[in-house]
């Protein structure tokens, strides 16, 4: 298997030091960068649309940010770390007292180190983030600060980067992740760069079973966008990735899709088992990611997602420790090989009508049975390429999928896919 963590890493970098929002410029200029690792269209979609019960927000791009004291020393400053800035913050320039102040200055005592992160969509606010050190360190009672932020808020669009890679069958399974967060690398550098390396690998198979919808969207707003915009496609995903936190140190888990016994999350877990790995089970839950959206009565794509150090559970999430030194490269390189095997499985999960069903087919007409009969008795633990062929030609109804005839027979599923080949060039199954 190829080890992509040096290229990975070259990628992280880069684009971890980009402002990133909802909207404006910095989505764009890592889509771009993302353009060099995939052929990724970029669309846009206007301020003011209606999609559903939302409106595309106006768009945000900030310059500058600071905070003053009376003594014109700077003590925040957004061009240091652009977490210090509450994202959509609206333009400013004034004096303020220490205790008006106080009403935008976000820290955390718990974590006197971090800088939290913090966001203000869709109520006109503006704020700063900083540590608690800082705070308790520079900020006073009876003081007054000079507050500065050069920031656009007005009419513009909303980014959305989308891949279709095209595959026989016109069945599609979704592949998403979020471009909406700024300078932290676990959430969601890591997904962003996962996916677009993901979608490499599944271009350069040619031809793929299935066709494959690749989005790299600001996270809400662009998934309900891209599902209002896209509202016939989407319905007819058969399933679906949401990409995020892929590269912390910590161990390996994956959100399971609203329903616990469809195909893919047993597909994640045979994945995890043949590769070795421990990992953790979370449930789905109303709370996440763009599975919310995905997963909504309209759509009901089951979306799971695969993690190293889950968003919500690590310490860091959300803060500026999460930076390139908590992200491993080769983390997100190990994550790769997951879903890359999961990949290959989704792949192989095809559904064949039996083109003979009345009676049994006489395998030795078709060169599929050893030539010489009374020496083969059924197999009790492992069964043989005849038992795979038996079950397939007992069960391919064009309906049932090879996963469910490998749950039903405990063959798996990458025997009994060689096996339909096989039976599929002898033109007794036909894939559906
Ligand atoms: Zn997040």
């Amino acid at each position: 298997m190829r080890d992509y963590t040096r290229e990975i890493d070259f990628y992280c970098r880069r684009l971890f030091p980009i402002t990133r929002s909802i909207t404006g410029d910095g989505n764009r200029e890592s889509l771009k960068i993302l353009q060099e690792i995939v052929p990724i269209d970029i669309l846009e979609y206007p301020s003011g649309l209606q999609i559903y019960d939302w409106t595309i927000p106006d768009e945000w791009n900030i310059r500058d940010a600071w905070v003053k004291n009376s003594r014109g020393t700077t003590l925040i400053d957004f061009q240091k770390n652009n977490l210090h800035l509450v994202s959509y913050s609206t333009p400013l320039h004034k004096t303020v007292i220490y205790e008006e102040l106080l009403g935008h200055l976000h820290y955390l005592e718990e974590m006197p180190e971090a800088i939290p992160y913090r966001t203000s969509y869709y109520e006109k606010n503006w704020g700063f983030c900083l540590s608690y050190r800082d705070f308790l360190k520079y900020f006073e009672k009876g003081e007054s600060y000079e507050v500065f932020i050069d920031s656009d808020l007005g009419p513009g669009s909303l980014t959305i980067g989308e891949l279709l890679i095209p595959g026989l069958s016109p069945k599609e399974y979704l592949i998403s992740t979020y471009i909406c967060h700024p300078s932290m690398a676990n959430d969601n550098v890591s997904g962003m760069v996962l996916t677009a390396f993901l979608a490499r690998e599944l271009l350069s198979r040619s031809p793929l079973n299935y066709s494959y919808r690749v989005l790299f969207v600001p996270e809400t707003i662009g998934s309900i966008a891209y599902c209002a915009m896209n509202t016939e496609a989407m319905r007819t995903v058969r399933a679906g990735l949401v990409i995020s936190t892929v590269g912390g140190p910590g161990g390996f888990g994956y959100k399971q899709s609203f329903d616990p016994g469809h195909y893919i999350n047993h597909l994640i877990e045979q994945a995890f088992f043949e590769r070795g790995i421990g990992f953790v089970t979370y449930p789905f839950d109303i709370h996440g990611s763009d599975e919310r959206q995905y997963s909504s009565q309209g759509f009901r794509i089951n979306a799971a997602t695969i993690t190293k150090d889950k968003y919500y559970e690590y310490p860091y999430y959300h803060t500026s420790l999460d930076d390139l030194d908590f992200l491993r490269p080769e983390n997100i390189n190990e994550a790769l090989t997951v879903y890359r095997r999961l990949c290959n499985k989704l792949e192989r999960n095809l559904t064949y009508k039996n083109l003979r069903p009345d009676c049994e087919v006489m395998l030795s007409r078709h060169g599929l049975y050893p030539k010489t009969g009374g020496g083969i008795l059924p197999a009790k633990n492992s069964p043989s390429e005849v038992d795979a062929m038996l079950w397939l030609l007992f069960y391919c109804d064009g309906k049932m999928s090879l996963f469910e005839i490998s749950q039903q027979t405990g063959i798996s599923l990458e025997t009994l896919y060689e096996t339909a080949i096989r039976l599929e060039e002898k033109s007794i199954l036909q894939r559906i």
